[in-house]
């Protein structure tokens, strides 16, 4: 069981998902993981809930995912908000990421155009991080752009496979 999708963010049980150190701010976290509702799809992580090992064996292991879409969305572009383990525990990281699907002559899958991350090793600091990356998404998937192209163009990456 590699990940559970679950309809609202509401559904993760986070006392199961997160370790200890964040219980006293679950609240604060499924109101603000609630803003995005309706927006795209969540998921939590079974197979990654042990806390890591060392600090590298499991540090970029997500435990919780909102895939986040505009409201017509393009397949060519992601966003999303990951919490996962930053290292040894209880440190976590949270990610705030748009990424574009890969056009170049040499496939890489996709690129990172937006990429934000806030590190928390107690609950204030997990609030603190979650709320600035699901303002920080949720205010690209209202104001766009919602195509690939414009973030193509930032990041200078190629327009079309034909483009070296
Ligand atoms: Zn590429």
């Amino acid at each position: 069981m590699g990940l559970v999708r679950v309809a609202s963010f509401a559904d993760i049980p986070l006392a199961e998902v997160l370790p200890g150190e964040y219980h006293a701010v679950l609240g604060d976290l499924a109101r603000i993981g609630s803003e995005l509702d309706g927006r795209g799809a969540c998921h939590w992580f079974p197979d990654h809930v042990a806390p890591p090992a060392t600090a590298e064996s499991n540090s970029d292991q997500p435990l919780i995912s909102i895939d986040v879409s505009f409201a017509e969305p393009d397949d060519s572009i992601e966003l999303g908000v990951v919490i996962s383990w930053g290292g040894a525990a209880p440190l976590l990281t949270v990610w705030a990421f748009a990424d574009v699907m890969c056009l170049c002559q040499t496939f890489h899958g996709v690129h990172s155009v937006r990429d934000d991350e806030w590190q928390a090793v107690n609950g204030r600091e997990l609030v603190r991080g979650f709320r600035a990356a699901v303002r920080a998404i949720s205010q690209l998937a209202r104001t766009g752009p919602a195509a690939a192209g414009p973030w193509r163009v930032e990041a200078g990456l190629p327009g079309s496979p034909m483009e070296p």
